[in-house]
């Protein structure tokens, strides 16, 4: 069973949370996921679990009261829970990203008032860079705040706010007038402290609601409305505007390798789920897995998850060494989804019409695979990620 996604070199650290964590995810999270998720209901206790455990702090730095295990440990981890249910990754990932940001990009004093309570699972982060009217194109972004004498107002609407609701600090992508030539070069990440919940929750920012989603449910994704919001020029991350894409890429770039992860925990499951009903399912007097067309479906899609998974654990290790990982996340990304639909596809088939049910786990996983291709970046845009990092490294000298 536990042949496939294997890593080498772990600290006994890292095998020790790990651990914890698949013990977690099987007990806690695997045999309530369906109920929970065709309830769309939000996985309070799985919540409460993580929070126990420490997961909120992670990646933060001991010196901030979190475990300051690398990127790579995160990775596992969630590959792991996502294997349980990937709403339950959803909700540490927009978390963690902020928390990095934070981590990296913050003033020491923006670092001592959020990191700590981040830690604690307190303060619980989410980030917004999508509008309406745009995702792949970052740096076309309208929502815009204006510097007044005592700070700044922001106006305009936001999209696809994962944790819009349930999280307590936003970090937002918004348009700053710094006259720069380039669009990118005018946009400021400014830190939105905001009570949770929906509706009007502050003077000038209301959540309007959880947008009902194809899957990926249970975790809630809003829209962020902002109508004459004022902020203190204090919440600028890292202090100084304009700053800002500069700022998400880098989160962006550690989520890649995070949702990387969370399609390969899918994968894994979908196989795990294949492996075992084609030794049940009987047709032509054997188990459907004694007929080679389905045996050579099952050899191909623990390739792939093989794959996908050294692929990952390849950009989080480059990354935490301190190297540029563009490329890398981009590659791990792009082939994780993608596998990771064609796997849970092949899954879904050799359930046969069970696999139309809601009572197996195939259903649901065949809703979430669809998002990996589209979150953080879709498989267009880590193409075009790729071959930019390519050219610029292959340069013709001719
Ligand atoms: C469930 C969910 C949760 C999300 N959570 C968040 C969140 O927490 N925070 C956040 O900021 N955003 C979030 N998003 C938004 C997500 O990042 C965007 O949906 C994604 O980046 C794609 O943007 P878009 O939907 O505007 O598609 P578009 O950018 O409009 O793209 C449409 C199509 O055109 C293709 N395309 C676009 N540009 C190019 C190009 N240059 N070359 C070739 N093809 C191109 C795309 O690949 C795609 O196929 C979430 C989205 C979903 C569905």
């Amino acid at each position: 069973m536990a042949r496939l996604a294997q890593t080498a070199g772990l600290t006994d650290i890292q095998e020790e949370i790990l651990a914890t964590v698949r013990t977690f995810v099987d007990k806690e999270i695997i045999p309530h996921a369906q109920t929970l998720e065709h309830g769309d209901t939000y996985p309070a206790d799985i919540v409460e679990g993580m929070k126990e455990m420490g997961l909120f702090g992670l990646t933060i730095p001991e010196e901030y009261g979190g475990l300051g295990e690398s990127l790579l440990t995160y990775a596992l981890v969630v590959e792991q829970i996502a294997r349980g249910w990937m709403s339950v990754s959803g909700v540490i990932n927009t978390h963690f990203i902020v928390a990095h940001m934070l981590k990296q990009h913050g003033t020491p004093e923006q670092k001592q008032k959020y990191l700590p309570r981040m830690a604690a699972g307190e303060v619980r982060g989410s980030f917004s860079m999508s509008e309406p009217e745009l995702g792949s194109d970052v740096a076309a972004i309208r929502t815009r705040a204006v510097r007044g004498d005592s700070g700044y107002t922001i106006n305009g609407q936001k999209m696809w706010l994962t944790n819009g609701g349930t999280s307590n600090l936003t970090a937002v992508l918004v348009k700053t007038d710094e006259g720069a030539e380039k669009a990118h070069q005018n946009l400021t990440t400014f830190l939105v402290e905001k009570p949770e919940g929906y509706g009007e929750v502050l003077p000038g920012l209301t959540i309007p609601g959880k947008i009902d989603k194809m899957g990926y449910k249970g975790v809630d994704t809003t829209e962020m409305v902002f109508d004459g919001f004022e902020i203190a020029p204090e919440q600028i991350l890292g202090g100084v505007s304009g700053q800002g894409f500069r700022h998400m890429m880098d989160g962006v770039e550690v989520g890649r390798v995070n949702v990387a992860a969370r399609a390969c925990g899918i994968a894994i499951r979908a196989f795990e789920l294949a492996i075992e009903y084609s030794q049940q399912r009987r047709t032509f007097g054997k188990a459907i897995a004694e007929h080679q067309a389905i045996a050579f479906k099952l050899a191909e899609m623990a390739t792939k998850v093989e794959a996908a998974h050294l692929m990952m654990v390849n950009a989080a290790r480059l990354k935490d060494s301190g190297q540029r990982n563009d490329v890398e996340a981009g590659m791990a990304k792009l082939i994780a989804s993608e596998y990771c639909a064609e796997v849970t596809q092949e899954s879904f088939r050799i359930h046969g019409g069970y696999g139309y049910s809601k009572e197996y786990e195939i259903e649901r996983l065949m809703r979430e695979a669809p998002f990996l291709l589209i979150g953080e970046g879709t498989s267009e845009i880590q193409k075009t990620i790729i071959s930019r990092g390519l050219l610029r490294d292959y340069q013709s000298r001719g």
